[in-house]
């Protein structure tokens, strides 16, 4: 049987190529395990997402902003952070679902949406949660803007609501050489904490943001930032490769020719090492990055999200590769073995 799954460029065929029952499971799980296999099963119908702008601007703009970030890159056409909450929903509904879902998942997508105070935050989640089509909610965040203060009150929203909360961390690297380049100012300490405080409340989800092909890091280093981060009970992956935005620091960087980029054939290859060590259990919303073209300087690969997926589906199939493949358990991973523990 095959059947077909996609959601934000991620467009797998579930195939049984891999020996009937061979990984215990009844229907066979697909090579990735993408956004939409996830929800449907989670379910029982397709869900959607939609982004959801908050009106503040990410505090790390004021010192500077990451290299690579520019968010009209991102943002969908009609999303105004001048319009209301009910606003931005009726037009995510009428634009983005467009019928092909009934359901759907909030996404507070743009800037640092927990910099927002939480006593002005949390009545925008309710109002969200109390949507009978909404399932829940992802909150798209730094590290470092995960306070005790708002994650005690949101839990019990939460709770109440019966409804999922995703926390979906922008984190790009573990490694502190590659935050400082990015001019994140956090550090990996800080994706650990919050990992932790995130998890021990017992109702939330976690997510995890990383970024492939950051200047100066090897494939050793990539490998490592995605299996720590599964190792550290992420659940939910964002994974794309390096793109340069117009006019940001990152173009002057790449005018000055210090900046090199994966193109589309090795991105490819590797993905086909990486998401074997991918726990399959983990749910991946996406695999490459999605730029508007007319703020893309480069990679220019001139190839849409949906032939990708299959051009990897097909190699996936060929070479007999599948999430899950090669994933290590936590404790088998390189940064319990040496410390003991994990957090
Ligand atoms: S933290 Fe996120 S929103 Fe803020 S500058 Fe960096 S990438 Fe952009």
């Amino acid at each position: 049987m095959n059947s077909m799954f996609m959601i934000d460029g991620l467009n797998f065929c579930r195939i049984n190529h891999r020996g009937s029952g061979s990984h215990g499971e009844g229907d066979h799980p697909p090579t990735v395990r993408t956004f939409s296999y996830h929800f449907r099963r989670k379910y029982g119908t397709s869900v959607g997402k939609i982004p959801l702008d908050v009106g503040l601007s990410c505090p790390n703009r004021e010192r500077g902003g990451c290299i690579f970030c520019r968010a009209a890159a991102f943002t969908p056409t009609y999303l105004q952070s001048t319009d209301d909450l009910a606003g931005q929903l009726a037009e995510g509904k009428a634009k983005l679902l467009q019928g092909r879902f009934k359901k759907y998942l909030a996404y507070f997508q743009q800037e640092t949406c927990t910099a927002l105070a939480a006593e002005k935050l949390l009545p925008l989640v309710r109002q969200v949660l109390s949507d009978a089509d909404c399932f829940g909610l992802i909150l798209s965040t730094r590290p470092d803007y995960v306070a005790d203060d708002l994650l005690r009150p949101l839990a019990e929203i939460v709770v109440r609501s019966g409804k999922a909360c995703l926390f979906e961390l922008g984190l790009q690297s573990v490694h502190d050489r590659s935050l400082q380049l990015l001019n994140r100012n956090h550090g990996f300490d800080d994706f650990r904490d919050a990992a932790f405080r995130i998890k021990e409340a017992g109702c939330f989800e976690l997510g995890a943001h990383l970024i492939f092909g950051i200047p100066e890091e090897t494939e050793e280093d990539m490998l490592l930032s995605l299996s720590t981060v599964c190792s550290l009970g992420v659940t939910h992956l964002k994974l794309h490769h390096l793109q340069v935005i117009r006019d940001t620091a990152l173009h002057a960087l790449y005018d000055l020719g210090k900046i090199t980029l994966f193109s589309k054939e090795e991105y490819l290859c590797f993905l086909l090492r990486a998401l074997p060590i991918i726990p399959a259990g983990v749910t991946i919303h996406r695999l490459w990055a999605t730029a508007h073209p007319e703020l893309l300087v480069a990679p220019q690969w001139h190839t849409l999200a949906g032939f990708l997926s299959r051009e990897l589906q097909e190699r996936m199939v060929e070479l007999n590769v599948w999430q899950g493949q090669r994933a290590v358990t936590a404790h088998q991973h390189p940064i319990f073995v040496r410390s003991g523990h994990l957090t």
